[in-house]
C-alpha cells in the first residue's frame, strides 16, 4: 500500500519536473525555423562557397584573373580563364570551382591582391552528381546583380585562336 501512493508522488514528481521545463521554455524566443519558408541568417564567421565580392562602387566584382588563387589552391579545382580586354587589363572568362573537393583553408581569399574574394552564407547545397557540386562564381555573381536589379556583368568571351599557317603557307600581313 505504501509502494502505491510512493509510485503517484514519484510520478506526480517527474510531472511537476516536466512542466517546470517546459514552462521555462514557453516564454523564451522560439529558435525552431520554419524551413523552408524561413532562411537562417549564418553567422559573419560562417564559411561557404568561395563567391566574387561585390564593389559597392562599380556594382562588380573586383578580379583581375592574375590566377594567384589558382596556384596556390592545394586541391587545384579552381577552372580559372582570363581574357585581355584591353592593354593593361584582364577580367576573368571562367571562374568555376569544383566545390566538392574544397576544404575551405581560405588560401585563395588571403591570397588575393584585390581582395576580389570572400565566403558565400551559403548552406542549401545539395546534388546528385559531382557536377552539380561546381559552382560558376561569374555567373553567380550575375544572379545577385539581378536580384539587386543592378546592370549584369558581361561575361568577356575568349578571341578564338587563328588556325596556325600550314607549313609552306604564305602568312598575309
Ligand atoms: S578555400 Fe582552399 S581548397 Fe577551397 S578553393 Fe580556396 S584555396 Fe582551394
Ligand atoms: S587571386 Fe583574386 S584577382 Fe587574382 S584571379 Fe583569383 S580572384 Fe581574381
Amino acid at each position: 500500500m505504501i509502494n502505491y501512493f510512493k509510485e503517484i508522488l514519484v510520478g506526480f514528481w517527474s510531472l511537476l519536473a516536466g512542466m517546470a521545463v517546459t514552462i521555462r521554455y514557453f516564454t523564451k524566443p522560439i529558435v525552431t525555423v520554419q524551413y523552408p519558408r524561413q532562411k537562417l541568417t549564418m553567422s559573419p564567421r560562417y564559411r561557404g562557397h568561395t563567391e566574387f565580392v561585390i564593389d559597392e562602387e562599380t556594382r562588380t566584382h573586383r578580379c583581375i584573373a592574375c590566377e594567384m588563387c589558382n596556384r596556390i589552391c592545394p586541391s587545384q579545382l579552381i577552372s580559372l580563364q582570363g581574357v585581355k580586354v584591353d592593354a593593361k587589363k584582364k577580367l576573368p572568362s571562367r571562374y568555376i570551382i569544383a566545390y566538392q573537393y574544397c576544404s575551405l583553408c581560405g588560401l585563395c581569399v588571403e591570397v588575393c591582391p584585390t581582395k576580389a574574394l570572400k565566403w558565400s552564407d551559403e548552406y542549401l547545397l545539395c546534388g546528385f552528381t559531382r557536377e552539380d557540386s561546381e559552382i560558376d562564381l561569374l555567373r553567380r555573381l550575375q544572379d545577385q546583380q539581378y536580384a539587386k536589379g543592378w546592370p549584369l556583368t558581361p561575361i568577356p568571351r575568349p578571341k578564338p585562336e587563328e588556325p596556325a599557317p600550314a607549313k609552306g603557307e604564305e602568312v598575309k600581313e
